[in-house]
């Protein structure tokens, strides 16, 4: 479903039927953050970016609401986590390299 930033996410949820205006972010809710969420965050959420840029079916995302610098501001953090290699994924968008080889530009010891 399209966020409220026009940007497709498989994790946000809007029912707006018969004036309803109910929205949720279903990556947040294992977290306990649930309550925290509106869909502000999602106007700089990396997730649509990241599902669009990798679609491994291994690769995990947690999503979490941080805190801006001194405490002003929230924003999305997400941690992505390799169900086959039982490790994190340092670069969500491109993978961590296990199914789909990463080009060497891309591996820290050429
Ligand atoms: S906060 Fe991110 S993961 Fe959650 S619904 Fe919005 S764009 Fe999707």
């Amino acid at each position: 479903m399209k966020t409220p930033y026009d940007k497709e996410c498989p994790y946000f949820f809007g029912d707006y039927y018969r004036g309803r205006n109910h929205e949720e972010c279903r990556l947040i809710e294992a977290s306990g953050d649930s309550k925290q969420w509106t869909s502000k965050l999602c106007k700089n959420c990396p997730v649509p970016s990241i599902v669009q840029a990798n679609a491994c079916s291994n690769m995990v995302l947690e999503g979490r609401i941080g805190k801006i610098v001194l405490g002003f501001g929230k924003h999305m953090q997400i941690n992505a986590y390799c169900k086959k290699t039982n490790k994190k994924v340092k670069e969500p968008h491109i993978g961590c390299g296990e199914c789909h080889p990463l080009p060497e530009i891309f591996l820290e010891d050429k």
